[in-house]
């Protein structure tokens, strides 16, 4: 498929191929949707394999963070930048390159940290355009926190509508990754009182965690099948195949990685399982959330926002049991019907009608 085609198939607004010579700058920007507002997202720095793979990383990427804006009410559209790593990048010139490139948009889009991405990458773009969350930044506040609290609130929803809520102490959590996000969400669930397991490809973040937080460390081929009540995919996104699925021991699936699906079928064969999966956009939405609210509203703090994300993923769970639908199908629904509607997400109710319209097979949440 050619570019167009690729944009076709989930409507992309717009994708940028930007390069600079000089610095061995190379990538993408893909701005999916702009319904809503501009287009927010992080740019992340990866050794792709190819263009090919780099580009679809871009666009999968971006369409998750207009869904993620869409649910979470927020002002604001999905883009995604995706820079090639590659021995020949000249580091502190390319992102200053890249945030030329930002700035040429004028606010069209918003761009901040994703994987791979320093604090001196985000000072680079920072000294050429306004339009990036800058971090470290006492007025922003740490975007990961805000991520790792946001998920969280959705975990405590999924627990509580699973019944766990009773006691937390006997909860344990897989988590697979324990980077930014990862290590600030195993200190949230150590103060809960919970049980954890963790693995990470960085040997030291996972030692860290087993220090720190008295952890239990698994290699990283092991831990999405261990058993525990909660796993907690924090790495790197397509961690849940239909294939895989099988050798899950979680009763919960529920983490911050984007596109935590290698499939959409995998959200329905979850549903089919009994596993309760919380929307990877849904829940992660608290970084996404501060940058919005900070940017686009001037809010000098988030804190009670990301709370929603409770209210939401209650929400989600109620109606996939309601309609015998995946979480996944629903969370997509209320997005979508957002971004056509421009409605909130107090505003959406389905009936039979709906239920008949979509057709999908029934599933069964939890609690049966
Ligand atoms: P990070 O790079 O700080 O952490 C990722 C961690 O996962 C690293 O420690 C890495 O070594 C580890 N890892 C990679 N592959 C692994 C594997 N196969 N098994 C075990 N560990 C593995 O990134 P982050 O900022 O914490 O983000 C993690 C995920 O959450 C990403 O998918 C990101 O897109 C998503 N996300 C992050 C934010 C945010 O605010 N940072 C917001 C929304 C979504």
């Amino acid at each position: 498929m050619n570019i167009l085609e690729q944009m076709a198939v989930h409507d992309h607004e717009q994708v940028i191929a930007f390069q600079n010579r000089e610095t061995g700058l190379r990538g993408f920007l893909a701005i999916h949707d702009t319904t809503l507002g501009p287009a927010l997202g992080g740019v992340r720095l990866w050794r792709y394999a190819s263009e090919d793979e780099a580009l679809d990383d871009a666009l999968r990427l971006s369409r998750g963070m207009t869904y993620k804006a869409a649910i979470s009410e927020l002002p604001c559209g999905g883009g995604k930048a995706v820079i090639l790593l590659h021995d020949g990048l000249k580091r502190a010139e390319a992102f200053e390159a890249y945030g030329q490139m930002v700035e040429s948009l004028r606010g069209r889009f918003f761009t901040g940290r994703d994987v791979g991405i320093t604090d001196e990458d985000l000072a680079a773009i920072a000294r050429i355009t306004k339009y990036v969350a800058l971090e470290p930044d006492p007025r922003l506040g740490d975007i990961s926190e805000h991520t790792a609290i946001g998920v969280w609130h959705g975990m405590r929803a999924c627990l509580e509508f699973a019944d766990f809520a009773r006691s937390r102490k006997n909860i344990r959590v897989a988590i697979q990754g324990v980077g930014s996000v990862g290590m600030t969400l195993a200190r949230i669930l150590k103060r809960e009182g919970m049980e954890m397991v963790v693995a990470d490809v960085n040997g030291e973040r996972a030692k860290q965690a087993a220090t720190e937080l008295g952890a239990r460390v698994v290699p990283p081929e092991e831990i999405l099948s261990v058993p525990c009540d909660v796993l907690a995919p924090c790495a790197l996104g397509g961690a849940i195949s239909v294939k895989m699925i099988p050798r899950l021991q979680a009763r919960i699936v529920c983490g911050c990685a984007n596109n935590v699906l290698a499939t959409p079928e995998a959200g329905e064969e979850l549903a089919r399982r009994g596993i309760l999966y919380a929307p990877d956009y849904l829940v992660n939405a608290g970084g996404l959330i501060r940058g919005a609210e900070y940017f686009l509203l001037g809010r000098a703090d988030s804190l009670a926002s990301l709370e929603r994300i409770h209210e939401r993923m209650l929400r989600v769970l109620e109606l996939a049991r309601e309609r015998g639908a995946s979480t996944a199908r629903v969370a997509d629904e209320l997005a979508e019907a957002r971004l056509k509607k421009g409605k909130t997400f107090r505003d959406l109710h389905w009936g039979a009608e709906a239920n008949s319209a979509t057709g999908h097979a029934k599933a069964r949440v939890l609690p049966p």
